[in-house]
């Protein structure tokens, strides 16, 4: 299940290549064409954190943001996860707790939307859905602290439909270490090695975003399913910790793995908005702005 839905979100990335490689020849109208006869996945979105307020409706066209019904009509999207995320300093059951909420507010927007979206757990649900014209809600939990180093927790997300895990956010969980933070498990402890083998038992995607390059070689060697990397960057484009170095996107692609670019402005010009002051930070490019609902 895991290759076969890599292989959809391959669709979305490949299109984005071959898009790249027609410059100046009727780009527009190729561009269009393509895009519009795939099933176009992104991998991951952050309107997730709106859904949180009540008045919030994913069918009404938003003042802020990237993303809503219409616009996903508009622009064409066939499948989107819905980032499941809180900062990685919330820890313990508080985690696990906000993290169900999260999980809630995206299953009750589908639930609201039967006529625009479909919740979607496999890459054959994604195809249905867009043969009925709908559009396929999926889920990724962006941190493992949100298991609270439990793997029952784990499979209580995948039973809601979770299907993709990034195995660490800004800062280490318990048991692995992320580009942003200062290492203190090289990698990925033998805990963290479980919770691999488990998401791997489970069908949940190995989620490789975020995570230190010592934590990506030691998933790359534990995970016997091919790991995706949901929102990375490259490093020789713009070198900031949590974008990957060609080496890494050769030995991932080695293994049969997927990087989906972040295609965010802020992204392309190697800055970002720093949360707490506004101000653009240099250089951090591929990091998230949860305001506005920016889709980092
Ligand atoms: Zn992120």
């Amino acid at each position: 299940m895991i290759s076969v839905l890599t292989r959809v979100a391959t669709v979305a990335l490949g299109g984005l290549l071959v898009t790249s490689g027609l410059a100046g020849d009727n780009i527009s109208e190729k561009a269009r064409k393509l895009h519009f006869s795939s099933i176009v996945v992104d991998t991951h979105d952050d309107t997730t954190q709106l859904m949180l307020d009540p008045k919030f409706d994913l069918g009404a066209r938003q003042p802020k943001g990237s993303i809503d019904i219409p616009r996903m009509r508009e622009g064409g999207l066939g499948a989107i996860f819905f980032s499941i995320w809180i900062p990685s300093k919330v820890t313990g059951p508080t985690a696990v707790q906000k993290a169900l909420q999260q999980i809630d507010a995206v299953r009750e927007q589908v639930r609201t939307h039967p006529k625009d979206l479909v919740l979607a757990t496999t890459a054959e649900q994604i195809r249905q859905a867009h043969k009925n014209g709908k559009i396929a809600a999926l889920m990724g939990v962006e941190g493992g602290h949100m298991i609270n180093s439990d793997l029952g927790v784990l499979r209580k997300y995948t039973a809601l439909g979770v299907r993709y895990m990034t195995l660490t956010h800004s800062g280490n969980d318990e048991w692995a270490d992320s580009s942003t933070d200062k290492a203190v498990h090289s990698g990925l402890t033998d805990f963290g090695k479980n919770v691999v083998r488990e998401m791997n038992r489970l069908g949940v995607m190995v989620d490789i975003s975020h995570v230190s390059d010592k934590t990506f070689y030691d998933a790359l060697e534990v995970s016997w399913a091919p790991l995706l990397a949901s929102h990375s960057s490259c490093r020789a484009i713009c070198d900031a910790p949590r974008n990957m170095s060609d080496q890494m996107m050769k030995d991932l692609a080695a293994k049969g793995g997927v990087i989906q670019i972040n295609y965010h402005v802020l992204a392309a010009r190697g800055v970002h908005e720093n949360h707490r002051t506004h101000r653009p930070r240099c250089p951090s490019c591929g990091d998230r702005s949860r305001r506005a609902g920016l889709r980092f």
